[in-house]
């Protein structure tokens, strides 16, 4: 699990750094910005009399003497922003509701690559509960064990594991302004529980991207994935090959050239992602994860996105459809 945890904080550290700027309020910067200004005008104004009367002050030393109260105006105006921003930083804390959104779909239907997007967008972190089990299988921890052979032949990890593992995360410092959950509520025992755990501090889930896609697509997309372990990032053979693929006399990719972009460090295939565990998988969605959406539509929370189009086009309508309206 710590990797994945330790994706999010990277993310969480950006965040704060963003939020600070971002939420600076545009009058605390214009008078920030006019402070320093009328500052170093009047600094100017100065030196100039100075130098009428005082015919000895060269022109290095004014334009050193220049340099060096414009710098002074920018700390000083960097620091005064820096505290007006703190403290808006810690009003968004103490009243705002956190974000807590859904990424709602079958195996294949886009998630992961439209949640790195939405990660990206919203500044809050992506919560898989598919790369935490895969962690946890990594490290051979007793969940890991237990949850192992349940995942490689594509069948749900019991909701008690989940439900606690959840619970967990997301009192985790990254969540403060909040979350995204891709892969969990599975169940509609663990859509009751997520919404009483939430509930518990007076919070819900206040938008469900909802990912359509026929069911022939998602065989193609599933059985071509390749991914990168620390980053959770997802490549495709045919759809996103990575820039260092190449194929062999088959026509098939060479294992050892699939690297991810980023890192250059090797790329691998999921234990699940085969078309025999696809079957059990997408089973298990259409009996037990499908009820979980009605069950939040009632709540008149769910947006739905045709996710079958290609990955610029769902991102176009993922994108529109985040904004509050
Ligand atoms: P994913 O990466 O979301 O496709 O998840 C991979 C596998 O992890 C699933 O096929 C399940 O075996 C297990 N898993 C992930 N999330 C859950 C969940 N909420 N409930 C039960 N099993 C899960």
């Amino acid at each position: 699990m710590a990797a994945a945890w330790a994706r999010s904080q990277k993310r969480s550290s950006r965040n704060v750094a963003i939020a600070k700027t971002s939420q600076m309020p545009p009058r605390t910067f214009l008078a920030t910005a006019a402070a320093t200004g009328a500052g170093v005008l009047t600094w100017g104004a100065t030196q100039q009399q100075q130098h009428q009367t005082r015919c000895d002050v060269d022109a290095a030393s004014l334009a050193g003497g220049l340099v060096g109260g414009l710098a002074a105006g920018a700390v000083g105006g960097y620091m005064l922003g820096k505290s007006k921003a703190d403290a808006v930083e810690a009003k968004y804390d103490k009243y705002w509701p956190r974000k807590i959104m859904l990424l709602f779909g079958a195996p294949g239907a886009g998630k992961g690559t439209q949640g790195e997007k939405i990660v990206d967008e919203l500044d809050i972190p992506q919560l898989s509960t598919g790369d935490m089990l895969r962690e946890a299988v990594a490290q051979g921890t007793a969940v890991g064990k237990r949850a192992k052979a349940v995942m490689e032949a594509g069948g749900l990890v019991s909701d008690d594991i989940l439900i606690a593992m959840i619970a967990e995360r997301i009192q985790a410092p990254d969540c403060s302004k909040g979350f995204i959950l891709d892969g969990m509520p599975r169940t509609l025992v663990q859509a009751k529980a997520v919404d009483e755990m939430l509930a518990k501090t007076g919070e819900n889930i206040s938008l469900v991207m909802a990912f359509d896609v026929a069911p022939e697509i998602l065989e193609e997309r599933i059985c071509g994935r390749w991914m990168h372990k620390a980053s959770g990032r997802s490549f495709h053979v045919k759809f996103r090959p990575p820039k260092s693929m190449k194929l062999g006399p088959d026509g098939k990719p060479i294992p050892e050239s699939m690297k991810d972009d980023e890192t250059g460090e090797p790329l691998y295939q999921r234990a699940d992602d085969t078309a025999e565990a696809l079957k059990k998988r997408l089973k298990g969605y259409n009996d037990q994860t499908l009820p979980v959406l009605e069950h939040y539509r009632g709540k008149g929370i769910v947006r739905t996105v045709d996710a079958g189009k290609d990955m610029k086009a769902v991102w176009a309508e993922v994108s529109a459809k985040l904004v509050n309206k």
